[in-house]
């Protein structure tokens, strides 16, 4: 509970500060010798608790400005909404969270009863609407991606221990072993019935990499069917946003700075109704003998992707596709995602910070973002042309 209660504060600090994306829970950087990890792992209890809080917006159009802030899919969501009462307020966040929390049940890996862990102890079963839908669109990414974005990464996952916090380095003679099983292409799915069948023994699925922007834009839509016109959520630092605020202004969306994602943004966004979700190895990793293991997974070499991105984001309308994508870039690399990039520069604009301290970000958005630390004097403006 204290630690919650630490997370909440520090969440608001960060809100105050630059408008939505919040902090990460403090890492420890201590003794290498043994494990550290980023993060506890929790899950969010049966009983989740959301604490609202209300304050005057000072528009008059919605002159009440509340926050939820509750545990959910192992992090801290924040979700802000813009109304013309308390009650209305409290009914749009009670409904948002209530979602989550029904989509943390249905996807996480780790819980007995969700639909995932069922079909991952059988090796088949049949998704529902929400499970088809992420299904569907994830087999889409796998293909778009070239196989960077792969749901059927879950027995690496699994063996590095990020699923249940219990970390460890897998031999290589392991990961030989797993990476045959470990990808979609394994995966038989019947669209028209939903069923989903592992060709393997041993696979399984985790749309932990997705699984937050279909919250996110599912919020959205939550937001909008309780006649909220201005609102937005942080779940785990990922952010989406309905319209702007209730004057029509841009929000302004703090990026954290990958290397001291407590402390400091890397820069500030400036953002009206879409989604701005990043990737981070700051995000959840371990540390062993002074080295950060991550928890985005290379499939094509089973280890933490190692190609000198730290983080990427990736702002769109599509919370979906932005979570998706924002995974995808991570792995791929700069080159590569820069050229994944000019060919879908329709989709989607990115930011991607690089170990030697440079911002590369996508000409689409540019004008609109500030640097915050000088760190990062060195900006890359990506043209679509090259
Ligand atoms: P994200 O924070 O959205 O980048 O998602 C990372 C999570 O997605 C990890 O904790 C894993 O559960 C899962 N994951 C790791 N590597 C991949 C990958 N290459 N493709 C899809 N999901 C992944
Ligand atoms: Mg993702």
């Amino acid at each position: 509970m204290k630690k919650l209660l630490s997370y909440l504060l520090l969440s608001a600090m960060v809100f105050c500060l630059a408008g939505c994306n919040e902090a990460e829970a403090p890492s420890s950087n201590g003794d290498t010798s043994h494990i550290t990890a980023s993060q506890p792992h929790e899950s969010a209890g049966e009983n989740t608790n959301v604490s609202i809080s209300y304050t005057e917006s000072g528009f008059e159009s919605a002159p009440i400005k509340a926050t939820g802030d509750f545990f959910a899919m192992d992090t801290v969501m924040s979700l802000q909404v813009y109304a013309k009462d308390e009650a209305t307020a409290k009914e749009a966040i009670d409904a948002g969270a209530a979602e989550i929390i029904r989509l943390d049940r249905k996807l996480s890996t780790n819980r007995p009863k969700s639909d995932i862990y069922r079909i991952n102890e059988k090796g088949e079963g049949t998704l529902d609407e929400d499970g088809r839908y992420l299904m569907t669109r994830s087999l889409d990414f796998y293909k778009k991606t070239n196989g960077a974005f792969d749901i059927a990464i879950y027995p690496i996952v699994k063996a590095w221990g990020f699923t249940t916090s219990e970390f460890q380095i897998p031999s290589n003679a392991t990961l030989e072993k797993l990476l045959p099983i470990s990808r979609t292409s394994e995966l038989s799915y019947d669209a028209d019935k939903g069923v989903v069948k592992f060709n393997k023994s041993d696979m399984g699925i985790d749309f932990g990499g997705i699984a937050k922007g279909y919250a996110s834009a599912r919020l959205m839509d939550i937001f909008r069917e309780h006649g909220i016109e201005s609102a937005l959520c942080s779940l785990g630092g990922n952010v989406q946003l309905l319209n702007g605020k209730p004057n029509g202004d841009a929000f302004k969306v703090a990026i954290q700075n990958p290397f001291a994602p407590n402390e400091d943004y890397a820069g500030v966004l400036t953002a009206i109704d879409e989604a701005v979700i990043t990737s981070g190895s700051y995000q959840r990793y371990f540390e062993k003998d002074g080295q950060r293991y991550h928890h985005i997974i290379d499939p094509t070499t089973g280890k933490p992707a190692d190609n000198g991105i730290v983080s990427s984001t990736v702002v769109c309308k599509d919370g979906t596709l932005a979570d998706a994508y924002a995974t995808a870039l991570f792995v791929m690399g700069v080159d590569d995602a820069t050229a994944f990039w000019r060919s879908h520069a329709d989709e989607f604009d990115m930011i991607l910070i690089t170990d030697d301290d440079t911002i590369h970000i996508s000409e689409g958005i540019a004008d609109r973002f500030e640097p915050m630390d000088q760190r990062f004097s060195n900006i890359n403006v990506l043209s679509r042309n090259g």
